[in-house]
């Protein structure tokens, strides 16, 4: 059992410039926390130190409480799993599992007891003397995640430890994991560039950019109220539309206008913006493709919601249709039901749920609804 807190770390790589600035965040004990950003916003260097990796440049490390800035990383009881599994070849599944706790001269039967258990959460038992050349990808990572298990570690770091698998089994041990989480009873941190995965996995999810924390909540708050548009952009798939409009006010209602169109904002987000001081100029709005519709009920009860475009392009994705359409220039894309048939460079009508619609600062990008 283990909680951490990361009070204001920054690593500077020498010379070069700093990966993480002033990353401060506390994770309970037994939490499930993901850190999710683009390649090279400093996820792992946030992973290397709490790891004892990587050498922290300023600030303060706590583990239940202690502070290990100078705590090597041996002594901290915290096992990480690896992208690239890092197994021994010459080793079989169990003599992999069992050589940390041999190093550390645990006594044989322990060892023994301890590869079984975790062989058995893992469902490895039928492969414990293979090697690791004789297993499919999802069982090498299974056999990587048993031998961080092995050591009953108090925390659980793992660097994007399915993005060497394939699509289908990446899905699977997503589940796996979540389950092994629920049955170690433990603190696992987890970082991934895959926003599936931040999605569907931790109970919080920290999204960075330019090692800086952007916004720090669970799954659900963040897709719903994205601080910024980095965020609403790259949480999500598709990621959210945004659009230019011009906020104008008429007959005491408010309007985001976009070329001879004027969509209605509902009266607390307009009175919002007009607050701020919006009125007469530009925002970006920003709407889901599940919010934006091709036909139906909310086109019919609601004409003055919609824009029209040109359908570019159509993807079907099994359960789900998207259409491309072009905007004014801009192009969004929208979920369509499955039945809707349109020809590609057709002009079409896109209903808006304006009920869901964000609003972000030109310059900041930052939300103001
Ligand atoms: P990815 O998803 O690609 O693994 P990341 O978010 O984990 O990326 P980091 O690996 O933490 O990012 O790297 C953050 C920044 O620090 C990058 O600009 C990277 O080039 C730089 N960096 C990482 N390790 C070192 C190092 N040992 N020396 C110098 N610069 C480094």
């Amino acid at each position: 059992m283990a909680s951490l807190y990361l009070k204001n770390l920054s690593k500077t790589y020498p010379g070069r410039v700093t990966a993480v600035r002033d990353f401060s965040l506390e994770i309970k004990d037994q939490e499930f926390l993901i850190l999710v950003g683009p390649s090279g916003c400093g996820k792992t260097t946030v992973l290397r130190m709490i790891a004892g990796l990587e050498e922290i440049s300023s600030g303060e490390l706590y583990i239940d409480d202690r502070l290990v800035n100078d705590v090597a990383a041996k002594d901290r009881d915290i096992a990480m799993v690896f992208q690239n599994y890092a197994l021994y070849p010459h080793l079989s599944v169990h003599d992999n599992m069992a050589f940390g706790l041999k190093l550390r001269k645990i006594p044989k039967a322990e060892i023994r007891k301890n590869v079984q258990e975790a062989a058995r959460i893992l469902a490895l038992e039928d492969l414990l003397k293979r090697k690791p050349r004789e297993l499919s990808g999802g069982q090498r990572q299974r056999v990587a995640l048993g031998r961080a298990i092995v050591r009953k570690p108090k925390v659980f770091l793992m660097d994007e430890p399915l993005s060497n698998l394939d699509a289908q089994l990446r899905a699977q041990m997503r589940i796996e994991i979540a389950k092994l989480h629920k049955n170690l009873q433990t603190t696992f941190v987890y970082v991934t560039h895959d926003q599936t995965e931040a999605m569907t996995m931790g109970t919080r999810i920290v999204v960075m950019k330019d090692g800086l924390i952007q916004q720090i909540d669970s799954p659900q708050s963040i897709y719903d109220h994205p601080v910024n548009m980095f965020v609403a952009g790259f949480l999500g798939s598709p990621g959210m539309n945004f659009l230019e409009v011009l906020i104008i006010e008429q007959n005491g209602c408010i309007f985001a206008k976009l070329a001879d169109a004027q969509l209605p904002v509902p009266a607390a987000g307009g009175q919002k913006l007009k607050e701020q001081g919006y009125l007469g100029k530009e925002v970006v709005l920003g709407i889901r493709a599940e919010h934006l519709c091709g036909s139906g009920d909310l086109l019919d009860r609601h004409p003055e919601c919609a824009l029209r475009g040109r359908l570019e392009f159509t993807e079907l994705r099994g359960a789900e249709t998207y259409h491309y359409v072009k905007i004014a220039g801009r192009e969004v894309v929208v979920r369509v039901s499955p039945e809707q048939r349109t020809e590609t460079g057709q002009e079409v009508r896109v209903g808006f749920n304006m009920s869901k619609v964000h609003f972000f600062d030109q310059e900041s990008e930052v939300s103001v609804s």
